[in-house]
């Protein structure tokens, strides 16, 4: 079963709601794939609307664009591509928890959610006492919102009014210009081919003028303004942390407890070190049913990998698999125990 605790801390915890006496909060991140655009979802994930039945691939809207229902029923999966980004993401996230808030690795916690993310709850006492508009404002400086990119572009050339976020969007520009091909440049920045030919032909000027901030729009010919602002505009995007907007605004959340098993995998929400989120391995290091095997009809599953063994994938077959992988299947609506 699901075991759940709150974010919050009471007075009373015992007391009825209003009389509970809230005392304050940890400031709670959710990074969830659920939210994050990735190219595999539109490959595993579908949704389909329960008003109207109209169905599509990837993530699911807030609203059915035929019919205005609110209501869903969705089937995901979770693949290396879904933890490496969301992974990513947890990176990106206690790298500004460190520098721009000036948390220390002992203020932060950090779980594998059991299922198709991360958390990472702040402790120190200084956050316990934000309220919701305080910590909806560290949400929109995290995810971006309210950055203006167009004018932000500008202010990155003049020493002296520079922030992280520019330090970060540098590099974020630096590494797509480094590794991007024209292909990358017109299908993902929206640059036209013959700018994105330029521009890789003098790639080594460009990322020369990136570093004394030498107003790059002006180091490549035919690499104006309009093309700096585009290529800015998407590194931002690249940059900012994608969380889950809601989750930390809420002052009385409730927080599934460590080492309980996630009921969409069988996972275990796993706590880990900061120095111990760069191996970890949620398809090995999360799996908590490690005996047995069990007798499972699978309708659908793609390929997938427990601990160090590849399974599928399965269409309609009767297989006997360990007990976690038969456990995930399950869970996750592909398959059902066969006696
Ligand atoms: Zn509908
Ligand atoms: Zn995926």
């Amino acid at each position: 079963s699901d075991a759940y605790h709150s974010c919050a801390r009471y007075e009373d915890p015992t007391a009825e709601m209003e009389r509970k006496g809230w005392l304050g909060a940890d400031l709670v991140f959710d990074i969830d794939v659920d939210h994050i655009p990735t190219p595999c979802n539109k490959v595993h994930d579908e949704w389909t609307c329960c008003g109207c039945g109209f169905s599509g691939k990837g993530i699911t809207p807030e609203k059915c664009p035929i019919c205005g229902g609110e209501k869903f029923e969705e089937s995901t999966w979770l693949c290396q591509e879904c933890m490496d980004t969301a992974k990513n993401e947890t990176i990106k996230l206690l790298e500004v928890l460190k520098e721009d808030f000036g948390f220390s690795d002992g203020d932060m916690h950090i779980y594998f959610s059991g299922h198709r993310g991360y958390h990472v709850h702040v402790e120190s006492e200084v956050v316990q006492s934000l309220d919701a508009i305080s910590r909806k404002e560290i949400v929109d400086y995290i995810c971006g919102i309210g950055f203006d990119t167009d004018s932000q572009s500008l202010i990155w050339g003049k020493t002296g009014k520079s922030s992280n976020w520019h330090a970060r969007i540098t590099r974020e520009i630096r590494e797509l210009i480094l590794n991007a091909n024209e292909e990358d440049l017109e299908e993902q920045v929206g640059l036209k081919k013959k700018i994105a030919t330029a521009l890789l032909k003098s790639r080594d000027r460009f990322l020369k003028s990136l570093e004394g901030r030498a107003e790059p729009w002006k180091a490549v010919k035919g690499v104006g303004l309009e093309t700096w602002k585009k290529i800015f505009a998407y590194c931002a995007q690249k940059g900012f942390v994608k969380i889950d907007t809601v989750v930390t605004a809420d002052v009385h959340r409730l927080v599934r407890m460590a080492n309980t098993l996630h009921g969409k995998t069988g996972f275990k929400k796993t706590e880990l070190s900061m120095a111990g989120i760069d191996n970890f391995d949620p398809f090995k290091d999360a799996v908590a049913l490690r005996k047995g095997e069990v007798t499972v009809l699978v309708h659908n599953a793609p390929q997938f990998r427990l601990c160090d063994e590849i399974f599928g994938p399965y269409k309609n077959v009767k297989v006997e698999l360990p007990t976690a992988a038969a456990v995930l299947l399950i869970c996750k609506g592909k398959a059902e125990v066969q006696k």
